[in-house]
């Protein structure tokens, strides 16, 4: 079972949501994915409103209707909007099946908003999907490095974290988590570089790396290659390419 932890449907220009959602099953197909955790919504919105909020988890579950059997939702919630989030979580998660929550760069990841969010995620046993990266150029002021998520997985130890983009500078962000247990690194969202899964199976074991593309910004093949394409054991690429998202994930 090959599960892909980090996906947005994000249409291209003069798609509909329908013929969006076909595009990527039929990538999926092509490669071998069997499901995919969809969030955020349409398109980004770095600082998202209350509507907006609610309108980009709208678009998450009817993304997830059209193929429930192959997309499942993470909850998008904002520590600018902890009320609103929390109920977000009883309509989607709850009540409405979504499976995890996802984290994004409306503040730092450590930000006190996110308490009462991650407080509810424990009760939920749900992961928490966070952004993170460290760029060269400067992160935006509001844009989580793994340092910030650190902090926030130290508030709550019975939360299990990924760490989206395993940093984006991962050879920095893979040892920055290295002896957090609860936070778990994704593949996604980096050039295909080699070596990255070899080095996160060394840091933090292939227990706790999770297969992650990052489409519809990256391409599933892309970042599938990184894991099939590693130097480490069938049972690894099995753990990393769904095992261990289907143990963190609520049934
Ligand atoms: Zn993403």
């Amino acid at each position: 079972m090959v599960i892909d932890c980090h996906i947005h449907l994000m249409p291209h220009p003069g798609e509909t949501q329908a013929q969006a959602a076909r595009r990527t099953l039929a990538a999926m197909d092509r490669l071998g994915i069997d499901k995919a955790c969809v969030s955020l919504g349409d398109r980004l919105i770095v600082q998202p409103n209350a509507t907006e909020l609610r309108e980009q988890n709208a678009w998450v579950a009817s993304t997830v209707a059209l193929a429930p059997d192959r997309f499942i939702g993470f909850v998008y919630c904002s520590p600018n909007h902890p009320e609103l989030s929390l109920e977000l979580i009883e309509e989607y998660a709850v009540r409405g099946g979504f499976r995890g929550i996802k984290l994004w760069v409306c503040q730092l990841a450590d930000h006190a908003g996110n308490d009462a969010i991650c407080r509810r995620a424990a009760q939920l046993g749900l992961p928490v999907l966070a952004h993170t990266w460290v760029k060269v150029t400067g992160n935006m002021p509001t844009e989580s490095t793994p340092d910030h998520l650190v902090t926030l997985a130290r508030r709550h130890p019975d939360v299990n974290f990924i760490m989206a983009h395993a940093g984006g500078d991962w050879e920095r962000g893979l040892r920055t988590v290295r002896h957090v247990p609860h936070i778990y690194p994704d593949t996604c969202g980096n050039d295909p570089e080699a070596g990255f899964t070899e080095l996160a199976v060394a840091l933090v074991g292939a227990e706790r790396l999770v297969f992650g593309s990052d489409a519809t910004g990256r391409s599933f093949a892309s970042q599938l290659a990184k894991v099939t394409g590693a130097d480490i054991t069938d049972d690894q690429k099995r753990l990393i390419l769904g095992d261990n998202l289907e143990r963190l994930m609520p049934a």
